[in-house]
């Protein structure tokens, strides 16, 4: 089965296991809802924005910065959504976590796109 096949829309329940959702809800607790990442200290639900790699909790973002809130989710370091084995499990930021897996959305956004495309209609001059 290929990437694009794996992530098609409408199978994440079947790509991931059973017991996902309290599996995820595990890593993300041993991490005390921070991202583990190497570098990064942001926590779950906290409110600010970034600065170059560093996450700054603030109410306001400055001028040309956008505020964001963060949410840690449970990263599959193996990039196999079926993986229930918690070594190969860790919580990261949404950035980290795109940053991780982002060869395969590369691979995933590109497919789709294509999928969109379509021939323009030949228009003739008169
Ligand atoms: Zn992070």
């Amino acid at each position: 089965m290929s990437i694009v096949e794996l992530y098609a829309p409408g199978t994440a329940s079947r790509r991931y296991p059973s017991n996902w959702h309290a599996l995820a809800l595990s890593i993300r607790h041993a991490a005390h809802l921070k991202c583990a990442f190497p570098g990064c200290q942001a926590r779950h639900l906290a409110v600010g924005y970034w600065d170059g790699a560093q996450f700054i909790e603030a109410i306001v973002a400055p001028l040309g910065e956008r505020l964001v809130r963060v949410l840690i989710a449970a990263a599959h370091l193996d990039r196999t959504p079926a993986t229930a084995d918690k070594e190969q499990l860790m919580a990261f930021c949404q950035r980290h976590h795109l940053w991780y897996d982002r060869a395969e959305n590369i691979v995933i956004k590109r497919s789709r796109l294509k999928s969109l495309s379509y021939e323009l209609p030949h228009i003739p001059r008169s």
